[in-house]
């Protein structure tokens, strides 16, 4: 009797992720999840960019090149939504044309 109770409860709990699962906030949370890899992706950016800065003793106004960045990721990093990175110099963020810096989405990049 108890074990028939369990399963009906477990049916019901499924029910109710499921059902939250095809409402408005499982839409939002997959924004955020798309948003948060190009966040860690960015950041790798901005790592390799201050390593390469610092063992080649450089200014913040360098620019440095991809091939450059090469040693210092073991995976290129890329957007998962397709948008194209700017390095930018030493001293400034590196930037998604998608989702912009590492900060929130924006519609608009920064030049
Ligand atoms: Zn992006």
């Amino acid at each position: 009797m108890s074990i028939k109770r369990a399963i009906i409860t477990l049916a019901c709990v499924l029910a109710a992720i499921y059902l939250v699962m095809g409402s408005g906030l499982f839409r939002r949370a997959r924004w955020s999840n798309n948003y948060s890899p190009c966040k860690i992706e960015l950041r790798q950016l901005d790592s390799a960019k201050t390593q390469w800065a610092t063992e080649g003793g450089k200014t913040t106004n360098d620019v440095p090149t991809w091939n450059e960045l090469q040693p210092y990721w073991r995976r290129t990093p890329a957007c998962p939504q397709g948008g194209n990175y700017t390095l930018g110099r030493v001293g400034e963020p590196p930037t998604c044309s998608v989702h912009g810096r590492d900060q929130q989405p924006t519609s608009t990049t920064a030049k």
